[in-house]
């Protein structure tokens, strides 16, 4: 049982309660046989990820901010030859990415009914507004959620303005999700407690190492979360 009392349990959406990353890649192999005839995988997985990091502080996280990473790599590789076909298909991976089949994550609804009879429930995500929002519609949940926040970067003050809103104190912050980054380091930084939950794949940008702190407890599964709340 996790010490203090918590009235809200936030939770990470990508990831933690709906599959996510490996949609992701499964794009980006795509998106590399595409330019094969150009350049290597390992070349165009290096410059498209160059390009991410340089459009996400421009454009913000989410799949059109892929979509123009991917082009800016197709017109740098592919020079002279990049023509509307490699733009045409680039932008038809990135659309079936976007409207990929919904999963939610192994055992997601039991947890969230059990959880919702003694806290409120709540969603913080990071990424695009409209593409989170429709996530949230199609995954079904809204019945157990409070409250769904979609902050723009997941920093400290991302959390601490959170917090202000739903006029609890940064202390009372009890955050679970899959990425150190984002879920993990800022939670605890601002005197949070998180619940880190790893998933099969993590995104090279939310790679980071799990800082020491008392307030970070890591379980295997989704469905290990009553055991630790209840
Ligand atoms: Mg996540």
């Amino acid at each position: 049982m996790i010490p203090g009392h918590f009235r809200y349990v936030f939770f990470d959406a990508d990831d933690t309660l709906w599959r996510n990353e490996e949609f992701f890649r499964e794009a980006e192999s795509r998106f590399a046989r595409l330019l094969s005839p150009f350049a290597g995988r390992e070349q165009v997985v290096d410059v498209v990820t160059r390009n991410q990091e340089k459009n996400i502080p421009v454009f913000g996280y989410g799949s059109k901010t892929f979509m123009i990473g991917m082009l800016d790599t197709a017109a740098e590789i592919c020079g002279d030859r990049f023509d509307t076909g490699i733009y045409l298909e680039t932008k038809r991976i990135i659309t079936e990415l976007a409207y990929h089949e919904f999963e939610l994550v192994d055992g997601v609804e039991d947890v969230l009914k059990a959880l919702s009879g003694k806290y409120r429930l709540a969603i913080a995500t990071k990424g695009d507004l409209i593409e989170q929002l429709t996530k949230f519609r199609e995954s079904g949940l809204d019945g157990y959620f409070h409250h769904i926040e979609v902050l723009p970067a997941k920093s400290e003050d991302d959390y601490r303005r959170m917090a202000r809103k739903l006029d609890i104190l940064p202390e009372e912050i009890l955050m679970v999700g899959n990425a150190v980054k984002s879920d993990i380091a800022p939670v605890v930084a601002v005197g949070g407690t998180a619940i880190h939950v790893p998933y099969t794949v993590t995104w090279h940008h939310e790679m980071m190492e799990m800082p020491e702190s008392d307030r970070i407890y890591e379980i295997k599964s989704i469905k290990n979360l009553p055991e630790l709340l209840l």
